[in-house]
């Protein structure tokens, strides 16, 4: 569910016409709906009720200071894999014991700056890993809280750029392996080893592989328990998938996932985390974007819109689908045609839609790719020299830019020249 519906044969934002915010800042842009961002946080929060539980935002899918401060006041935690993340969930306002740490590549200094700053836990994702976090916990003089990311070998059922839970993936440890990888991490002098951390993909849209990864994290704890380990919190990860096309797809819902959650893990007396990151933003945003031209080819016709790949590049890296739609409405019984949808990158590979049926569009018609909060402006690039385009937050009947497009000037100004010219 979203706040992008069309009243009086435009589309709003909210309260806001989409049209309206386009005439203001230009386009394209992103814009997301404060409300839906809330109603999705809110879903999982209610969906865990009755365990002792926090809902960690993956701030990857969508990192604007404004939108980690509409959830983090709305209670949520951040789950962060780059030390630029911890330090935006700090901006935000995130205290440190409500940031989880994860990401198999993290750096000594990404590590030195969340023990100094303040950190929940980081999810460690391998042996030599928990060693440098042992050697700069010691270093700082704390004890780092850590869980171990554990590979469960389920397969994911989703796209593999981004299915993260078998054993051929570079994620975690080999869940065969965890007893004795956490009697290591249990003889380090500077980590508390508080519980077990799983993450098995992205865009899940079927709920078995869930179970079957949550039922061997619940062996897992009684097995490590057993060892002597005080496991008393388990992160379940992210994953929970959406529905790009509107017409065909329906994925789970996160009470259905709460209650999987309850009933695999819920014996265990632990404190839960959960990592959402596409499902609490990807349905809250759009991506607005202007017909340029209406190109006719051989045999088919193209809009060529002002967004790009560069913009919105998960068409051209993992074959996404985007519902696109017009601005206005078009009249019932409008007859639709199939077009090409591109952008005007010099790449085959910009394209968003090839043969899709819409209503018959003219240059300088708008257009909104829905489904568009997560991993859009995030993955965005100034490829072509293209500036990042803007993003604007709408909440009821207000509107703000929460970043706005760079000048050339100031695109260029980011780079320095040699002394020797
Ligand atoms: C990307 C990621 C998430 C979020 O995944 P979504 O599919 O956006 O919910 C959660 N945890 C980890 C460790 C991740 O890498």
């Amino acid at each position: 569910m979203d706040h992008f519906l069309y009243r009086d044969g435009v589309l709003h934002a909210e309260d806001v016409p989409v049209a309206e915010i386009a005439a203001a800042v230009g386009t394209p842009f992103y814009v997301y709906s404060t409300a839906t961002l809330l109603r999705h946080f809110t879903l999982f929060d209610d969906a865990l009720d009755g365990m002792d539980h926090l809902v960690c935002y993956a701030m990857k899918a969508a990192s604007n200071q404004a939108i980690l401060k509409t959830l983090a006041q709305a209670g949520a935690g951040m789950d962060v894999v780059s030390g630029g993340e911890y330090a935006r969930a700090r901006a935000a306002g995130v205290s440190g014991d409500k940031i989880v740490f994860s990401g198999v590549g993290k750096t000594a200094d990404e590590i030195r700056m969340a023990l100094t700053g303040g950190i929940r836990q980081f999810n460690v994702e391998s042996e030599p890993e928990m060693e440098v976090l042992n050697r700069v916990a010691g270093e700082v003089g704390v004890i780092a809280p850590i869980t171990i990311r554990v590979n469960p070998d389920v397969d994911a059922k989703t796209h593999a750029k981004i299915a993260t839970g078998k054993s051929e993936n570079k994620f975690g440890i080999p869940i065969a392996r965890a007893r004795e990888v956490y009697a290591m991490a249990g003889a380090m002098d500077h980590l508390d080893v508080i519980g077990i951390d799983v993450h098995i993909g992205s865009q899940l849209t079927d709920l078995t592989p869930f179970e079957l990864a949550y039922q061997k994290v619940a062996e897992l704890t009684v097995q490590l328990r057993e060892d002597g380990h005080d496991i008393r919190r388990l992160d379940l990860g992210g994953g929970l998938g959406i529905p790009y096309a509107r017409s065909n797809e329906a994925p789970p819902l996160p009470t259905d996932y709460g209650a999987l959650i309850k009933r695999t893990v819920g014996h265990l007396g632990c404190e839960i985390e959960i990592e959402p990151g596409r499902l609490i933003a990807g349905n809250a945003g759009l991506m607005v974007s202007e017909v340029i031209y209406v190109k006719s080819g051989e045999g088919r016709d193209f809009l060529i819109l002002d967004g790009a790949m560069n913009d919105l590049i998960r068409p051209a890296m993992y074959e996404a689908h985007h519902d696109i739609v017009p601005v206005i409405e078009p009249a019932p019984g409008t007859e639709q045609t199939p077009y090409d949808i591109v952008g005007p990158v010099c790449e085959s590979g910009d394209t968003f839609a090839k043969q899709r049926m819409m209503p018959p569009l003219a240059a300088g018609d708008l257009v909104a790719f829905r489904s568009a909060g997560a991993y859009g402006a995030v993955m965005s690039s100034e490829y072509n020299t293209r500036p990042l385009i803007p993003e604007v937050l709408v909440n009821a009947d207000q509107y703000a830019v929460i970043r706005a497009r760079p000048t050339f000037d100031e695109m260029i100004n980011r780079d320095t020249i040699p002394g020797w010219f």
